[in-house]
């Protein structure tokens, strides 16, 4: 048909809204189509279908009794409906001057009957139609009839009103979501070749966990009115661009490559200065990262690069860093490390404890051993435990890393109780494991299982165990001592030294920390520190003992400035079990 269905009269604002709706190319709403089921048994015709009108098709979101999923705009009967707000009725195609033409009434489907009910969404934009079609004319369409389909027509734009609010916008913001931006990145991804590439940009206006204390300090309401009030800042500065908000902190525009530079001076030049919210300026520290969503393989993965790639910058105090593939190695690296962990857990082989010896620095006789965790993993080899136990940390595997680690020390340790050793086990936990009773609890209970000697047991800490919750933290460390445990803090002289809660430590001993000793005998600010500690520790009555003693040299400056045991590599090196006892027979021998 040459002189087909006009455009309407508020075609652009019709179509952006049917765009803003995310519907075209979706797939199938299992809702939806039970829709134009019943229309097509309530009303004997054997086709129903959910029209939207696009710019140059139809595209059916639903459809009963046709297998193709869409038709040109300028054949559908449905472009001829939507201009109007009634029903549109045609009781017979072929006396239709409109349609009497029209391929789709000359041929197949042999459109004869047709009733189309506007789908208007918001005030005079019409997206498309709830139709009937038979291919038998009729006489007459009744009004009842026309109501009946009236009512389902509004159940389906309700419908549709609920898709596109749940499915595809942040009640928070009012913005479209993750979803919505992944989609949409999808989409530009399939523009025809030539067109100009664009750049996805993320800024992130806080950080996660600065927004978290904000919300545990000030509120829920008012850290989601300042999260508010930064979007309303973002908009306007991305006008007209779409914003997204893809996480909690995290808003994201896709833009033309060419301007991204500029756009992304604009967000830096806007947050520069303080915005107010409620009477008080508040300076956003905001974030930014850039992909080119052809850098990824997936549109998801768009959203992980920004993620990453703004978590570093965050990281590394940089205002802005755009997304290279390298920037993904290390914490994907550090993903896989994690996904890798249960398994460790579990298989038979891939963890076990080394032990390295504490030696008495006056007499040379072995005090102790500390149990050191060892990983050998099938495909990625050894993976040292400075790696993967920060990772861990972050996360509920260290309870159960820290679960293992204390059954296999123990069991140990009453295997050589019960050969008559008395030297000590020290095993190393983290602040994460002293959050909770559980611990206490764990430990308890291996203590009556294996028939421990409490007292040859000693558990390395960290004063980062203090920084969360010190109160309850040292009353577990308290009952830890009340079973007879004794406590060394680990790494001391580094990190949180807070002397207010030290002094309340019901610890037996201090390790300083290796980083003064390894060339203590050419650093004499180095001996004036452990000098110092010596002097303290003695004071609290602790014993101390260094690690990290790598040579003769410093063993004998240690004794001298009368420190009382001593680990290091130059004594022994941490050792599997029976290296161990091999090492502690030539000793005896
Ligand atoms: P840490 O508890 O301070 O353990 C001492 C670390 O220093 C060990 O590293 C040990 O192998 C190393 N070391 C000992 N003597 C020397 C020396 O003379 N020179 C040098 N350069 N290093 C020496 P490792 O085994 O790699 O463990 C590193 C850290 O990982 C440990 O530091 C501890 O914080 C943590 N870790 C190890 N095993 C466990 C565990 O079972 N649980 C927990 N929570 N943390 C563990
Ligand atoms: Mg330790
Ligand atoms: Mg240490």
């Amino acid at each position: 048909m040459s002189d087909g269905p006009q455009v309407t009269f508020n075609e652009d604002e019709r179509l952006n809204l049917l765009r803003e709706l995310c519907l075209l190319d979706t797939p199938a709403d299992s809702i939806l189509d039970s829709i134009t089921k019943v229309c097509a048994t309530v009303f004997n015709v054997p086709i129903a279908l959910i029209s939207l009108i696009d710019d140059h098709r139809q595209w059916f979101k639903s459809k009963y009794g046709l297998a193709v999923n869409e038709t040109p705009r300028d054949q559908a009967f449905c472009a001829y409906a939507i201009h109007g707000q009634a029903p549109m009725v045609v009781l017979n195609a072929i006396e239709d001057p409109r349609f009497v033409n029209n391929p789709l009434v000359k041929s197949a489907p042999n459109i004869r009957f047709y009733v189309g009910v506007p789908i208007v969404i918001e005030e005079d934009k019409c997206i498309g139609t709830l139709c009937i079609i038979d291919s038998i004319p009729r006489q007459a369409f009744s009004p009842e009839e026309t109501q009946l389909l009236v009512e389902l027509c509004s159940m389906v734009r309700e419908r549709i009103k609920l898709l596109s609010t749940v499915g595809y916008f942040d009640a928070l913001t009012q913005l479209p979501n993750r979803t919505r931006f992944i989609d949409d990145v999808e989409a530009l991804l399939h523009r025809p070749m030539g067109a100009e590439p664009l750049m996805s940009i993320a800024v992130d206006v806080c950080g996660e966990e600065y927004f978290r204390g904000v919300t545990k300090a000030l509120g829920w309401e008012y850290a989601e009115t300042m999260l508010i009030a930064a979007k309303e800042k973002l908009k306007k500065t991305l006008s007209p661009y779409t914003l997204y908000r893809i996480s909690t902190t995290l808003f994201a525009v896709n833009v033309e490559a060419s301007k991204a530079a500029v756009v992304v001076q604009e967000v830096i030049k806007t947050f520069a200065h303080p915005v107010e919210h409620q009477s008080i300026p508040y300076r956003f520290d905001m974030t930014i990262s850039s992909v080119l969503p052809e850098q990824c393989q997936d549109p998801k993965d768009v959203v992980r690069a920004l993620v990453t790639t703004v978590d570093l910058a965050r990281h590394h105090n940089l205002e802005f860093l755009p997304y290279e593939k390298s920037l993904e190695d290390a914490p994907r690296h550090a993903f896989n490390i994690l996904m890798a962990i249960p398994n460790a857990l579990t298989s038979c082989n891939e963890l076990s404890l080394h032990y390295q010896p504490k030696v008495d620095l006056i007499s040379g006789a072995l005090v102790g051993v500390e149990a050191l965790l060892r990983w050998q993993h099938p495909l990625m080899g050894c993976i040292a435990p400075n790696l993967f136990i920060p990772l861990a940390e972050k996360t509920a595997l260290m309870r159960r890393i820290t679960s293992w680690v204390l059954d296999q020390g123990l069991k140990q340790a009453a295997e050589w109780q019960a050969q008559g050793h008395t030297f000590s086990m020290a095993l190393n936990v983290s602040a994460v494991d002293l959050d909770s009773d559980q611990f206490l609890a764990r430990i308890q209970g291996l203590i009556e299982a294996y028939h421990l000697n409490p007292s040859g047991i000693e558990i390395e800490f960290t004063e980062s165990a203090l920084i969360a919750n010190p109160m309850a933290t040292l009353q577990r460390l308290q009952v830890l001592r009340h079973m007879g445990i004794s406590l060394s803090i680990d790494d001391f002289g580094t990190g949180y030294n807070n002397l207010y809660f030290f002094k309340m430590l019901p610890a037996t001993a201090l390790k300083i920390d290796q980083s003064f000793i390894r060339d203590l005998q050419f650093d004499p600010r180095n001996i004036i520190i452990v000098k110092s500690l010596i002097a303290m520790a003695r004071e609290f009555g602790f014993r101390v003992i260094a690690e990290g003693i790598e040579s003769e040299a410093v063993y004998k400056t240690l004794r001298d400035l009368g420190c009382d045991d001593g680990q290091g590599y130059w004594i022994a090196r941490p050792m599997p079990r029976l290296q161990f006892e091999k090492w502690l027979q030539g000793r005896k021998a």
